[in-house]
């Protein structure tokens, strides 16, 4: 096993399971010293609607975002807090480009992604010109890096400054860059779960959603590795 960070091998004592059933022991996981940069979200102390840590219940800006649009819920769920040592391993993985990166959350991910049995799961798009700037979409990356079988529903049509680049006011302001594919004809009465790198505002999030919700799914949800 190699660590999906710092790439150094893995020492740890196999589980009775791994020794069982050593084809299902996985290529990658965080060794313990990469483990402890990053902080898990604790799903009991969090919004109940998008894991905003520290509150219980909904938070301010969830229920700004129900007020909006009180026809349509939208759970969230990140795996971790998006402090330095996220910002760091997202600035190597996504704006330097370490491929490599995407198995980092490899274990996590296909846990946490267990409970959505029957969901297709659509990576959010990047634009064309992001796409070849970067030569990967990094939210497509690390869920395939993770066996996850995914289905592209969205395209991003219109390409504007990077999202880090702007203030919570602008990004909420964003108008719609996405455009539905031909794929989203069989979506209605499908459940679909939308997955993002990082959740900020939430607006990325609700405009792949607002598409989606015109074709009639059972359900959208969404996921993100940080917020
Ligand atoms: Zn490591
Ligand atoms: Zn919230």
């Amino acid at each position: 096993m190699i660590c999906g960070y710092c790439q150094k091998a893995v020492i740890r004592n196999l589980t009775v399971k791994e020794l069982l059933f050593p084809w299902r022991l996985s290529d990658f996981e965080l060794c313990k010293d990469c483990s402890g940069l990053f902080s898990r979200i604790d799903p009991a102390a969090n919004c109940l609607y998008c894991s905003k840590s520290g509150v219980t219940g909904t938070c301010p800006d969830c229920q700004w975002w129900q007020a909006q649009r009180p026809a349509h819920l939208l759970h969230h769920h990140a795996l971790f807090q998006y402090d330095e040592g996220f910002s760091e391993w997202l600035s190597r993985y996504k704006f330097s480009g370490d491929f490599r990166l995407r198995h980092t959350f490899n274990q996590q991910v296909k846990k946490h992604l267990q409970a959505y049995h029957g969901y297709l799961i659509c990576p959010i798009p990047l634009s064309e010109e992001r796409f070849f700037e970067r030569g990967f979409n990094q939210t497509s990356a690390f869920l395939q890096a993770a066996g996850i079988q995914t289905t592209e529903l969205l395209v991003r049509s219109r390409h504007s400054a990077p999202q880090s680049k702007k203030n919570r006011q602008e990004r909420l302001q964003m108008p719609q860059p996405y455009e539905v594919l031909p794929t989203i004809k069989h979506i209605t009465k499908r459940k679909i779960l939308l997955v993002d790198d990082v959740y900020t505002t939430g607006r990325t999030i609700r405009h792949g959603a607002e598409l989606l919700w015109a074709y009639e799914p059972a359900e959208v949800r969404s996921f993100s590795l940080a917020r």
